[in-house]
């Protein structure tokens, strides 16, 4: 199953359009695209056999899948040569910031770039469907509604200004965030612990990875994180970028206004986002 987040109502995706959610289901659903990881469960069975309109999706107009999450978690060096390339030791423990929900866009939004050290990070993107805590990593996936593409972009001047990181600040200026274009259930993969994770700039790749060469796969993220904190429906996890960034290159490389950001994940999606300079730059 796919769902979107259609100018702010929740749509089944299907071949051809979506179908619009609160209608479709006479309002035993509402239109609130946040508020359906709540009845997660009750709401992927009413989806098997729902029906009625598809109205066309407009790319432009969809928002994240999950718009108002209550906890937003990032994890930073989830993958080994991203780690290495970044100079630093593997984590023994999932490093942890967050991305204020700010921060969120859409798919196919422009991002204001309020300077030019602005880096990109591609990234698998879980939303949950049920609440998790002490949760061991066999049954992770289990309390996952499904994933989508991300983009964690990344200031790096305010990101390692001294004397300690503010990595949770500098990922989360305006637009920092995007998600989308649709939440896939996990069910809908081939093999959902290895996906093929991509980002290009201008059409030139300069990310290409799998997600079977994360530290901590999914599963282990949620066994590790519900250890400390109870993950709740419809919270989001980023779950770190592979190696190709722009600061770890010689020369560092960042975004240029008008460059155009494609974020792809196999069977998830595509999110294309132009990037721009802030207008008070
Ligand atoms: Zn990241």
């Amino acid at each position: 199953m796919r769902i979107a987040n259609d100018a702010g109502r929740l749509v089944l995706v299907r071949d051809g359009g979506g179908l619009d959610v609160e209608k479709a289901s006479s309002g035993l659903f509402g239109s609130d695209p946040q508020e359906v990881y709540e009845r997660w469960a009750e709401f992927t069975e009413w989806a098997r056999t729902a029906g009625g309109d598809l109205l066309p999706i407009a790319p432009g107009t969809l928002g994240p899948p999950a718009p108002r999450p209550r906890q937003v978690f990032a994890i930073g060096l989830n993958y080994r040569a991203h780690a290495e390339e970044s100079a630093l030791a593997e984590p023994e423990f999932p490093a942890t910031f967050t991305k204020f929900p700010t921060s969120f866009t859409g798919a196919y939004h422009e991002i204001g770039l309020p300077s030019d050290t602005v880096d990109w990070e591609v990234e698998l993107v879980v939303v949950l469907g049920a609440r998790a805590h002490r949760v061991s990593a066999a049954h992770g996936w289990d309390h996952v509604a499904g994933v989508t593409v991300g983009q964690d972009l990344s200031e790096r001047t305010v990101q390692l200004r001294p004397p300690v990181p503010q990595f949770s600040l500098g990922k989360s200026f305006p637009g920092f965030s995007p998600t989308g274009p649709e939440l896939v259930t996990p069910d809908e993969l081939p093999d959902r612990d290895d996906l093929t994770i991509e980002c290009t700039i201008d059409g030139e790749s300069v990310q290409s990875s799998r997600t079977a060469q994360m530290i901590f796969p999914v599963p282990e993220l949620i066994e590790k994180l519900s250890s400390i904190c109870p993950l709740l429906p419809g919270d989001v996890i980023f779950t770190g970028t592979p190696e190709g960034v722009g600061a770890a290159r010689e020369p560092k490389r960042f975004l240029r206004h008008g460059e155009v950001l494609e974020s792809r994940i196999g069977g998830v999606g595509v999110m294309r986002n132009r990037v721009v300079r802030d207008a008070d730059q």
